[in-house]
Formats: C-alpha cells, structure tokens, sequence
C-alpha cells in the first residue's frame, strides 16, 4: 500500500521534480524568478516548458489549460491538447515557452465592469511561477493570472499578488529598522472551510438546491442544531469514506488537508489546511471547493458550499487564518521572548489594529455578497460589525502602555529598552472568544467573517493592502526620526489611543454591542451587500488602493459594479425560482391534498351524515386559506421582479431587491412552509429539511 509521503504533492510540478528534470542553470533562473520575481528569459521558458510537458505526458496528461480566476469568483480553464502534427501524419505532443508564459483566452464572456468597454475585448493570461503547475484528469493546469490588453487586472489573482507586494516593501522597511534580517515577507492564509453534505438523489428533486445552491422553502424539522451532538461528533461511514477519498484527491496535488470534523449543523462539516503563503492558499482553497464537490458526486452525495443551505440552522462560513513572516520563518505575528522582538510585534499587532480600523468598511465589502448576507449578524456569524478581539492580556499590555503604567501581567519581570517600557506576556490561553469578526488567537489572526463559497483572494488583498498602509505610515515617521525608540513608543501608544473603539472583548453576537458600536463608539454597521458595496469607491479607500498599485481606479469601479450585478442576479434567480416551485409544485402539491380530504369527507358524509369531519374541514380550510395566500404573495413577488428593470442603475436595483424583493421571499416563505407541516408527507413535492439533514447514513 502506498503511504501518504509516497503519493503527496504526485501530481504537482514542484520544486522536486523541478530539480530533477531541469539543468542546474534552468533550474536557478527559474528559482529566481519564483523567490525574487526576476525576469525569465525565453531559452529558460522554453526548457521549463517542455520538462513540464514530459512530466504531466508521463503522469497521463493529454491536454494544458491556462487556470485562472476571473470575476466570477470561481475558475476558469480552456483546454488544448498537447498533439502537433509531424510529417509523418502521425502526431508528436509539443508544448513551447511561448504556450507556457501567455494564453489568449476569448475573455469576452467574463465579467469585466466596464473594464472591457474602454480597453481591448480580449485578455491574456500569464504565468504565476510562484504557484506550481499540477495535473487535474487529463489536463497539466498551469496558475495565471488574467489580464486586459491595457493592463488592467480581469481576476483575482492580479490584485492578490499586487497586495502581497505592497505589504512585503513596507514590511520590510519596518524590519529594517529594527535591524532584522530578511529577504521579504509574505502573507500567510490558513482557510478553514465549513460544507454540508446531502444525499444527491434528494438535492436532484430540489430546484432550488439546483439553481441556487440552497433551500428556498422548507419547515423546521422536529430536530435541528438544538441538541448540538453534530458538533465533533462520530464521523458516519459513508462520509467518513468522503473523507478519506478527498484527502487523497488533495495531498495528491500538495494540498495540505489537516482536520476534518463534523460542524455544529447536522450534515455540517469542516475541513482545514496547514498554512501557507495567500497567493498558493487562495488557489488552493479554489481547487479544495471543486475537489470537494467532484468527490461527493463519487459517493452519491453533493457538497453544498453555499453560506446558507437551511434556513434554522447555522451557515457555512470560511474562518482566514492569517499572519506575516520573513523568508527565515519568522512570524511577525509571534510575540517573542525578548524584549526586542516584544516591540517588533507590538508595531505590526498595532499595524494591524489601525488597519481594521481605518479600513471597517472595506474588509466588509470583501466578503458581501447576497449568500453571506444570510449569516452575518444572524448569531451565527459575526456581525456585519467589524471588530477586533485580543485576549485578556494583550488587551492588558496595550492599556499600561496607553497610560504609562507598569504591566502587571502573568509574568513579574518589567522589560526596559531605553525610554521603551515594553513587556514580555505569554501567548494568550484564555478561551478564544468565537464571537468575534477579527480575532488574534496567539501568533495570528482569524478573520471570520468569510462565507464559505467565497474566493479568499478579496478578504486577503483588502487585508495586506491596508495592513501595508499602516507600515507604510509607520516606516515614514519612524525612518525620519531624532530617536527610534522614543518616536517607537510615542506611536504605539498613539495608535491605541486611537483606535482602540476597534477593540471589544465581549459578546459579538448581543444586540447590546451593536448599539454600542454604532452608537457610542462610531463603527460601520453595513448590514447588506447593497449597504457595503458602494463604499468601495470612497474617497480614502480608491486613494489608498490606488497608491499602493493593488488596483487601479477603473479596476474598483468594475469590482464595485461587478459584485453589486452577482448580487442582484443572483437574488433575481432565488425569486425567479421561488415563484416557479411555488406555482409549479407547491400549489398544485396542496390543491391535491386539499381535494383529497374534502372527497374523504364526502364519502364519510355520504355513508353516515351525522359522522365528524372536524379534521377535514379544519384542514381544507387552512390549505385553502394558506393556497390563495401563495397564490398571492407569488403575483406581487412577480411584480417586484417586472419592476426591478426599471431601475436606473445597478445600485438602485440592489436597494430594490434589498427593501423589496427579499421581504416579498420571505413572506412567500412564511406561507409555503405552513402549508407544509400540514400537508401529508407523500403529496409534498420535494424532500423536506429532515430527508436532507438526516438523510445521509
Ligand atoms: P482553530 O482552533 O480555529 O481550529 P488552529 O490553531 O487549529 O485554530 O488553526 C486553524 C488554522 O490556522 C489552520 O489552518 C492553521 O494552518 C492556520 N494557521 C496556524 N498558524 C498560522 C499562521 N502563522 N498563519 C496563517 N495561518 C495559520
Ligand atoms: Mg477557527
């Protein structure tokens, strides 16, 4: 039997099998690249290219794509075969470093916000070195990067890799500074992602599971979450078989799977990756998503990635592990142990407080979309309120140095480095308050507010780009100062005086903290999508992203018409199905029940006139009372829908859906579920909430 060591990373063109099919001088220019970003030339292009094509023919590869991340928020490939014909009329395969560098996919389907009006209707995509080239079936995937002719960024990775650079300069400014040795920093991600898992032939009777990715209708099921023996508990064997299925499918392309466990909502699950840098955990986590969804159809289950499947039941969320570290390993992140090392950490900790503060607005428009809505401020996730959690102790050291009193932590010893008063503590062990959007969990952060379908590449580009702000404003004074320490400890103590209405350590999910967030304290409260989106083109944050080259001006305003059209789109196929389930299966389901017992009262009446049909009227009544209320409520949700393209413009249209649309859904809701609990079982027309949570075995 082959072990785990023997086939990870086998279908991955990495540094191992790099080093084995390249020359040693092919190998160093590319390595160069990778670590450094130098220029390749094309001889070395064309060596890489070809020992990647012996390598994924030999691993059984026929054909290569271009694999990129456009808008969508998903992946994009097209596939050409290796086959060139040789004058023999036979065939030899043939891949050049032309082929490898760039790709001229037909970008015209993409979504593109405009950018595709001003510039050429084509792109191009051009290889990512940094992120290694593997085997998916038959096809060698290659990471690029997608691009518009005039340079603009047509995907996710361009800005994501923009982001990274702008953090690694002003980063290592900063270690300079302190006299710290590094090369670069990089950004490092560790996304835990939470799925369900329902029986397929169950999700294929549901329309709304097939065109939306969760239920639109649906009563409680007698049992739910309440009981909470979901939440690590036994693993069944078919998912358990899963499990193991996915891993494999994973390590074999590098990913490091690390823990899988049942999640706190039945048929919830989770699965979460060693970490490593964002640009490779962003293509990663794209790649587990598809894998997961592949593998489950092997097993005769599907894998719902959707924020919010079952509506009484937790969501699925993406927990963005994240930190900074230098080439040597160092984590910027990690407290240290000497007094030295305590200051460092102090700066980038604070760094980071400044950046989530300043920048609420945009770490909440990087995870808005119509899915999360559902989750965010639903006590279950996070609030849409962003704010920061950082532990009894810290939150102790930042206060004695905020007012110049000694630090009475765990440990006695007061560190003194010149003027500086700084302490050493220990990690924080207390319980990690789980209510929190943003909290520090002893050497890094945990941004939670992620939903489960979304690209980590947005929350990781807002969160580098603005934590590189911070640096940048830092190393700017700092550089120019009379004495280091001094200006040092004057602008840490600055910072937390002023952001430290970021800072709560309480209960994130109590209605109490959102008042006092808005109210006393002054945070964002940008509940929805249409809410949060617009504010991408705030003044402070275009001059902010633009500076620092993430993205252009005309990039943010594509992004921002880009995710408000996803909303809008998105919730109009959510109604357009709920009035096509409700019409063409929920109504017609009733009125058949409904016939069904008042011919059941007829033929008691007709065999005994003084018989009771307490049952069978009460229930006519109420399904016919219920029917005509979605007959109703189906022909003012299709009104909103005829309405909604009137609207004058893209923002206009997400405050239509937001105000009228969503409410016209839930009431329509509210009255087929009634209708449900009933309706005898076999003449409702698709599984219902406990098929589906308890249907797996
Ligand atoms: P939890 O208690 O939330 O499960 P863990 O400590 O188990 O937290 O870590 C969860 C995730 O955090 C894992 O994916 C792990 O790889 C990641 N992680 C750990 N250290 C770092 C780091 N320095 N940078 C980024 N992610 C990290
Ligand atoms: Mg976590």
């Amino acid at each position: 039997m082959k072990t785990v060591p023997d086939y990870f990373g086998s279908l991955v063109f990495d540094d191992r099998v790099m080093k084995s099919k390249l020359s040693s001088k092919v190998y160093n220019s590319l390595k160069k690249t990778i670590d450094e970003g130098a220029q390749l030339d094309s001889n070395v292009a064309n060596a890489v290219a070809d020992a990647m094509k012996e390598w994924a023919v030999e691993n059984g590869a026929t054909h290569y794509t271009h694999w990129f991340q456009p808008l969508t928020g998903i992946t994009a490939e097209k596939h050409d075969s290796f086959i060139s014909p040789s004058p023999d009329g036979r065939v030899i395969m043939d891949f050049s470093g032309k082929e490898l560098i760039k790709g001229e996919p037909d970008a015209s389907s993409f979504p593109s916000g405009g950018l595709r009006a001003t510039f050429e209707a084509r792109g191009y995509t051009a290889w990512d070195p940094t992120s290694y080239a593997f085997i998916k079936g038959k096809t060698l995937c290659i990471p690029t990067a997608f691009c518009s002719y005039g340079g603009e960024a047509l995907d996710k990775k361009t800005p994501l890799l923009r982001s990274m650079e702008a953090l690694n300069k002003r980063a290592l400014r900063i270690l300079k500074l302190f006299g710290t040795e590094a090369k670069y920093v990089h950004t490092s991600v560790g996304p835990e992602q939470e799925y369900f898992l329902v029986p397929k032939e169950m999700f294929e009777k549901r329309k709304d599971l097939i065109y939306t990715g969760r239920t639109l209708f649906g009563a409680k099921p007698p049992k739910g979450q309440e009981m909470d023996d979901h939440y690590f508990g036994v693993i069944k064997p078919r998912v358990e078989a899963y499990m193991t299925e996915l891993n494999e499918e994973l390590w074999k392309l590098g990913i490091l799977a690390k823990t899988q466990h049942n999640e706190v909502a039945p048929a919830q699950h989770e699965l979460a990756p060693i970490y490593t840098t964002t640009n490779i955990a962003t293509d990663h986590n794209q790649l587990t998503m598809e894998i997961m969804q592949k593998v489950a159809a092997r097993h005769g289950l599907v894998c719902l990635l959707h924020e919010k499947p079952f509506a009484g039941v937790n969501g699925s969320g993406k927990h963005n592990n994240w930190s900074m570290a230098t080439d040597t390993g160092a984590n910027l992140l990690s407290p240290g142990e000497t007094p030295y090392e305590n200051a460092q950490f102090l700066l980038f900790l604070c760094a980071v407080i400044k950046a989530v503060d300043d920048y609420q607005d945009l770490l909440r428009i990087s995870v808005a979309t119509a899915g999360n809505d559902h989750r965010l401020g639903a006590n279950e996730a996070p609030p849409a309120v962003v704010s920061m959690f950082l532990g009894d102790e810290l939150n102790a050291v930042l206060e004695a140095i905020e007012t110049d009193t000694p630090y009475k932590g765990a440990e006695k010893t007061q560190m003194k480095l010149g003027a500086l008063v700084l302490p050493k503590f220990n990690r924080d062990t207390t319980d990690r308050n789980r209510t929190s959007p943003f909290a520090f969990t002893g050497n890094k952060f945990e941004f939670r507010m992620l939903g489960s379908s979304n690209s980590i590449a947005c929350a990781n580009i807002m969160l580098n780009a603005a934590v590189a702000e911070s640096l940048k404003i830092y190393a700017d004074r700092l550089e120019n100062a009379d004495d280091f320490e001094t200006a040092l400890h004057e602008m840490i103590k600055k910072t937390i005086k002023d952001h430290k209405r970021i800072i709560f350590n309480g209960n994130g999910y109590d209605d109490e903290w959102i008042k006092e967030a808005t109210e006393k304290r002054g945070l964002l409260n940008l509940r929805t999508t249409p809410d949060a989106i617009p504010h991408l083109l705030d003044k402070k944050n275009v001059d902010m992203l633009t500076s620092h080259k993430v993205f252009s001006e005309a990039e943010l305003k594509s992004r921002c018409e880009i995710t408000l059209e996803n909303y809008c789109k998105t919730v109009t196929i959510e109604a357009n199905t709920m009035s096509q389930m409700a019409k063409k299966e929920i109504l017609p389901a009733i009125e058949e029940y409904t016939a069904f017992v008042a011919s059941a009262a007829g033929k008691k009446k007709a065999l005994d006139a003084e018989v009771s049909c307490v049952y069978e009227t009460g229930t006519v009544r109420k399904l016919s009372l219920l029917s005509g209320q979605i007959f109703e409520k189906c022909d003012e949700l299709d009104k909103v829908l005829c309405k909604l393209s009137d609207s004058a413009n893209i923002e206009q249209e997400g405050y239509m859906i937001r105000d009228e649309l969503l409410p016209k859904m839930s009431e329509l809701r509210v009255a087929c579920d009634e209708a449900e609990v009933i309706t005898a079982e076999k003449y409702w027309p698709f599984p219902t909430y406990g098929e589906l949570l308890f249907g797996v075995r």
